[in-house]
């Protein structure tokens, strides 16, 4: 069976460097919020070009967190609107709801899967206080647009870069595209930890240090708190395994490149639909979704020739028993692409054997 994702591969690959990692934290005595929690901070502001990172201790959090924030400083509060794609994975959403905020959705192309620009400003209202674009699959949304609705109508933006560790737009990266942005290092993203993990970059100073408060109980300064809190922080033993893979980050992605080319250039079949990359290095493919419509039978037939392959995602956040005031909402082309896509394997670790295998197969799909 080709996995969709052999997680234990791509870890084992640095396998000598994160037990060295390992050994380092357990020998310093320091085992939250230490030198490799400050040393990972630096290092992962530097690599987004942002003044300031934030470790927190998941990517739903770091979210959260920045909404959390801009209510202390009070830049939006309870029942304000935010914009968000009505595609996205479902904690772009909750990060909204749980800060007593109002998600908006807002349909995405249905080629790029991204939030789209053309229909947001038919959903400010006097009280939308911020967009939030989510770079799903790993590809950057198109932030030159987005930035210019939200400096129209005064509003904050937030990028969700849970899966766009690394993509530029333009000349910047995910993470210095917007006013803040929430990263998660869940083992299976493009960084990934060897457990939760996530983290918040930004340029803004101010906001920087609410959210460093905000996520040690509200506490600038020991036994001083400032907010009421939560505890929600990056672990010492993961910012140092999160240290070593940042430096194969660029690597992991040129990889990731590559099969995608591949993908792209090979599969030559009118029953599927591959997806549109606006340019290079704005993706880096943490996710390769063709669409279809017969989907089910297509995963299927995958599956009886060992090619394993995910469904992200089947049903969307207005379906969920979650979101009940939304089920009889309706948002047809969020439908159409949960009930199109197949994500293919893809990896760091995929050998071109593997990849060609998957073109051939899909190739002969009828
Ligand atoms: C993974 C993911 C998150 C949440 O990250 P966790 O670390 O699992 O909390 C948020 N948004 C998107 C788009 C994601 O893919």
């Amino acid at each position: 069976m080709i996995p969709f994702l052999d997680l234990k591969g791509i870890n084992t690959q640095y396998r000598a460097a994160l037990i060295e990692a390992c050994t380092r934290v357990i020998d310093s005595g320091w085992y939250i919020q230490g030198n490799e929690h400050k040393e990972f901070e630096k290092e992962f502001a530097a690599y987004c070009g942002t003044k300031y990172a934030i470790g927190v201790a998941n990517g739903l959090d770091a979210l959260i967190l920045v909404l959390r924030a801009y209510k202390e400083m009070g830049v939006m509060s309870d029942g304000d609107e935010v914009i968000v794609p009505s595609n996205t994975y479902i904690a772009s959403i909750l990060a909204i709801s749980q800060n007593n905020l109002v998600p908006i959705l807002v349909e995405p192309d249905i080629n790029t899967f991204l939030l789209d620009p053309a229909k947001i400003e038919e959903k400010i209202t006097s009280k939308t206080k911020a967009i939030l674009p989510v770079h799903l699959y790993g590809q950057t949304c198109e932030m030159s647009k987005i930035n210019a609705i939200a400096k129209k109508h005064n509003l904050k933006v937030i990028e969700d870069s849970a899966q766009s560790h690394g993509a530029y737009f333009e000349d910047k990266r995910s993470g210095n595209l917007g006013d803040a942005s929430g990263f998660s290092f869940y083992p299976g993203k493009n960084l990934g930890a060897l457990g939760d993990g996530g983290a918040v970059t930004t340029n803004d100073e101010e906001l920087a240090s609410a959210i460093k408060a905000l996520g040690n109980y509200g506490s600038h300064k020991k036994y001083e708190n400032l907010y009421k809190g939560i505890n929600s922080r990056l672990d010492e033993m993961q910012a140092a395994m999160l240290r070593v893979k940042l430096r194969y980050l660029d690597n992991e992605v040129e990889k990731r490149r590559g099969i995608a080319n591949y993908y792209l250039q090979n599969i030559k079949n009118d029953k599927l639909i591959l997806p549109t990359l606006r340019a290079e290095d704005n993706h880096v493919w943490h996710l390769f979704a063709i669409r279809t419509n017969k989907r089910d039978e297509l995963q299927k037939y995958l599956q009886e020739n060992d090619i394993q392959t995910l469904i992200h995602y089947p049903l969307p956040p207005h379906k969920q028993n979650a979101y009940k005031e939304w089920n009889n909402d309706s948002y047809p082309i969020s439908g159409q692409i949960h009930n199109e896509v197949l994500s293919l394997p893809i990896s760091g670790v995929q050998s071109l054997e593997d990849t060609m295998q998957i073109v051939k197969v899909l190739n002969e799909y009828k």
